[in-house]
Formats: C-alpha cells, sequence, structure tokens
C-alpha cells in the first residue's frame, strides 16, 4: 500500500502503469471519476491536484466559474480490478484552484474538517467509524416490481397496489420465506458465490473485510462486513464497499441497490454506523455507567438525540429514506437509545469486557446518504453533545408493544419524510457549522438541491398506487 506521493510515483514506474483513475465524490454520494495517463501525474498532483470541470458536477460552481483540482490522496492508492487496462485508482479531494483552499462544497474536505474540529476541542483525536450496509441484488435493471427473482409478486387479483401483500408464486422448494432470508445455506441462499467474490475484490484492494451473509428479506438482501476505521478512511472503505458490490453484481448479470425500501411490506436496507471516540490511543467509550459507557459516550448519545431530526437530512437524505424508518421491520423509529431494543435509533452493543469494543450503534442511517457528510454530522452532534453535556434522558428497554398509546406518545420519533428532515436542518444546524466543518452555504445548498431535486419532483408525480386508490373515484 502507498503511503506517500512518492510510493505512489514509484508504483506506478515499477509496474508500469499507464492509466490513473481518479476517484472523487459529489455532493449527492455518487463517486465520479477522470482517467488521465500516468504521464499527467507528479508530485504537484498531491498538493495542487489536476485541473477538471467542475460545472456540472451536481451541487457544484456555476459554468462562470468552473475550474477545480483534484488533489490525489497517495494512501487511497489501489489497482481497480474492473478496469481492463491495469489501471491505478486514487481517491482525491477538491481545492479551488485559485484560491489553493480545499473546496468547502466537497464532501471529503468536510469529512476532514470534522475530524479536525474534533482535535481542536481536545475532546479527542480519532473518531472511529463502522458502516453496516446493507443491500438488495435483483436480477437485471429492467427491474419489474412486482416480480423479484420471480419468487413473490404482489398479487394482482386484489390489486397490485392495493393490498402489497406478497403471496409465493410458482414451486416453493428452497425459497427463502417471507422474512425469512436471514440465513438458511445452499441452495436457499443463491447469492453466496457472488458475495465470496464481492467480500474478497474489495479485500484484495485494500480494504479491511470481516464476513458477509443473506439478510432477511426474501428478494435477496445482503450484507458484507468491513472493519471499522477512522472517519475518512471508513467513508472511502465505504466507497469502494458499493463499487465492488455493484460492479461483481453486474458481472453476474445482476443489478444491486442500496434504496432503503425497494420492497413494500418487507425489510428495508439500512447503514447502521458504529462510532466511538479515541485520545492519545485511548478509548473513551468506555465506563460504568449504563451498558458499560464512559459519561462522555452518554452525552454523545444526548447530541445524536437532539440533533437526530436535523441529522437525518444527512444520514437519510431520500424520499425513499423515510419508507423504511416505519414500525414492524427492524428499522428504527424512536429516537431513544438502548442496550437490546432494535426499535431504538442508538444501541449500544455487547462488547465483552474490553473498553476497546466499547461504541454505540445509530440505527437510523441508510446508504443513500453521502457517507462523508454523514459521519460528519454524526460526530458534530455527538461532540456537541459532549461540549454541552446533553443528557440523552432513560433508557428504552422496555418492549414498546408494552406501552400505553400515552406512553408511546411520549417517545420522541423520527421525521416522517424527507421534507420534514430538511425542515428541521433548516431550524437546527449550528452544530454543525459550530466548528467550521459545514458552511451555511454547504447547508442551504443541501436543502435546495434536494427540495428541487428530490422531493418536489416527487410531489409533482402521480403515484402507481394513487391509480388504486383514485382511478374509479
Ligand atoms: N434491515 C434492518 C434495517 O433496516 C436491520 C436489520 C439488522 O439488524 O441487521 O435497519
Ligand atoms: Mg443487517
Ligand atoms: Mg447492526
Amino acid at each position: 500500500m502507498a503511503q506517500t506521493p512518492q510510493d505512489v510515483l514509484n508504483w506506478i514506474k515499477n509496474d508500469g502503469i499507464e492509466l490513473i483513475d481518479l476517484k472523487f465524490i459529489d455532493l449527492p454520494g455518487i463517486w465520479q471519476h477522470l482517467t488521465v495517463c500516468a504521464n499527467q501525474i507528479d508530485e504537484s498532483s498531491f498538493t495542487n491536484g489536476v485541473a477538471f470541470d467542475g460545472s456540472s458536477i451536481r451541487g457544484w460552481k456555476a459554468i462562470n466559474e468552473s475550474d477545480m483540482t483534484m488533489v490525489l490522496d497517495p494512501t487511497t492508492a489501489w489497482i481497480d480490478p474492473f478496469m481492463a487496462t491495469p489501471t491505478l485508482s486514487v481517491i482525491c479531494s477538491i481545492k479551488e484552484p485559485r484560491t489553493g483552499e480545499w473546496y468547502s462544497r466537497c464532501p471529503r474536505v468536510i469529512a476532514q474538517k470534522a475530524v479536525d474540529y474534533l482535535t481542536v476541542t481536545g475532546i479527542g483525536d480519532t473518531a472511529f467509524f463502522g458502516p453496516e450496509a446493507e443491500f438488495f441484488i435483483f436480477d437485471d435493471v429492467r427491474f419489474d416490481q412486482n416480480q423479484h427473482e420471480g419468487y413473490y409478486h404482489v398479487d394482482s387479483i386484489e390489486g397490485r397496489w392495493n393490498s402489497g401483500k406478497v403471496y409465493p408464486e410458482g414451486n416453493l422448494g428452497y425459497k427463502p420465506r417471507y422474512k425469512e432470508g436471514y440465513f438458511p445455506v445452499a441452495p436457499t441462499d443463491t447469492s453466496q458465490d457472488m458475495r465470496s467474490e464481492m467480500l474478497l475484490t474489495m479485500g484484495k484492494v485494500g480494504v479491511p473485510i470481516e464476513k458477509h451473509h443473506h439478510e432477511v428479506a426474501t428478494g435477496g438482501q445482503c450484507e458484507l462486513g468491513i472493519r471499522f476505521d477512522t472517519l475518512v478512511k471508513s467513508a472511502d472503505n465505504l466507497m469502494i464497499y458499493k463499487y465492488c458490490i455493484k460492479n461483481v453484481a453486474r458481472k453476474y448479470g445482476k443489478t444491486v441497490t442500496f434504496m432503503p425500501k425497494p420492497v413494500f411490506n418487507d425489510n428495508g436496507s439500512g447503514m447502521h454506523t458504529h462510532q466511538s471516540i479515541w485520545k492519545d490511543g485511548q478509548p473513551l467509550f468506555g465506563g460504568d455507567g449504563y451498558a458499560g459507557l464512559s459519561q462522555m459516550a452518554l452525552w454523545y448519545i444526548g447530541g445524536i438525540l437532539k440533533h437526530a431530526p436535523a441529522l437525518l437530512a444527512f444520514t437519510n437524505p431520500t424520499t425513499n429514506s423515510y419508507k423504511r424508518l416505519v414500525p414492524g421491520f427492524e428499522a428504527p423509529v424512536n429516537l431513544a437509545y438502548s442496550q437490546g431494543n432494535r426499535s431504538a435509533s442508538v444501541r449500544i452493543p455487547l462488547s465483552g469486557d474490553s473498553p476497546k469494543a466499547k461504541r454505540l450503534e445509530f440505527r437510523c442511517p441508510d446508504a443513500t446518504s453521502n457517507p462523508y457528510l454523514a459521519f460528519a454530522a454524526m460526530l458534530c452532534a455527538g461532540i456537541d453533545g459532549i461540549k454541552n453535556q446533553i443528557d440523552p434522558g432513560e433508557p428504552l428497554d422496555v418492549d414498546i408493544y408494552d406501552l400505553s398509546p400515552e406512553e408511546l406518545a411520549k417517545i420522541p420519533s423520527t421525521p416522517g419524510s424527507l421534507e420534514d428532515a430538511l425542515e428541521c436542518l433548516e431550524k437546527d444546524h449550528d452544530f454543525l457549522t459550530t466548528g467550521g466543518v459545514f458552511t451555511e452555504d454547504l447547508i442551504n445548498t443541501w436543502i435546495q438541491y434536494k427540495l428541487d431535486n428530490e422531493v418536489n419532483p416527487m410531489r409533482l408525480r402521480p403515484h402507481p398506487y394513487e391509480f388504486a386508490l383514485y382511478y374509479d373515484c
């Protein structure tokens, strides 16, 4: 693995690398890339960067001020296994060429600023993040809402969009039953080989890999486990994770979606995010409080829960995200914390006696988020909780089904829609801007981008289910 610019330049020279693929993340969270000849890369590519036109990148610059530069991070170099010509891939952050400053709308720059802010506060010097991104594998891109892998379809007699009940079709032998995808062996599990190839591929390009398995939903829902890492590294790893998964699936003639709720009435896909803070090589979240947590960890939870309605505009940033955050599918709906209760949005996983493993799991996020922005926003919420000693209240250890409607009404819940979350972000974002991590410009751009490109276009379109409800009126 390369560490320094010279390592990368040596790699190019010694291995006869002819092409370098420069990858960077746009505002919504999709990797973009530019492939350059190896002779275009020198020492200055790692400081001043490589020039490109940033005017057509979503949420970035206007056409009259379009010049930008991609600055290569030498620690992220890997041979891209999906390109026919041996190509060295490098992840970049964006700089303004005129001022030489880091670009304030580059998500990777924002993620680094969140880590710098943690250090400046003196609270810690390292934030570890461990995302668990679930996804569905479908047959191909011509996805038919009514025929997932040919196993199930939404009943057409009662009205496809009407009952939403899922009925089996054809021979049921060795097909996972409804909500029983987690996790019988082959031949019921048909994506074993594909998942193995996905996991081993990302291992080969440097992502620390751990495991893979089928998930609960029937239509090919899966999860691969990668090891936690420092905030920026973990976001880089998540982008490589999505890239490897999508591209291996394509080799198998399949397509993958990280949409949080692609199938009505079955489990959705989350991206639970484990997190902890360390200082001078020492973990700070272990202690003698609730569930073996330190006071600092409890305040961090306080910050996450207090700001959750606004935070979700970054961690659950699509209209589809809110179709997942409903009761009955292991997704969180309650803005509360608990050791074991999976309906609580913050869970404290069992971690044995080791304070090093002590962490919390925020269960709201999904993988439609931009991981750099989502991780940075979560860290800012946690820091705000620690700085202001925000009490997270009592844990939610009761079974919520035992609570009376009055008791249940006292527990705050996740926002009902992207529009609601954006409104909360508009009202509550000082915790993101205080340390200079997010700028007002970034927050406004994000809200406007989401309203113009997602919330309003969705609102203006007749929904298929409206035909079932209203066509005959
Ligand atoms: N798929 C569930 C979710 O939407 C999570 C299942 C699990 O705990 O792994 O969050
Ligand atoms: Mg899972
Ligand atoms: Mg989890």
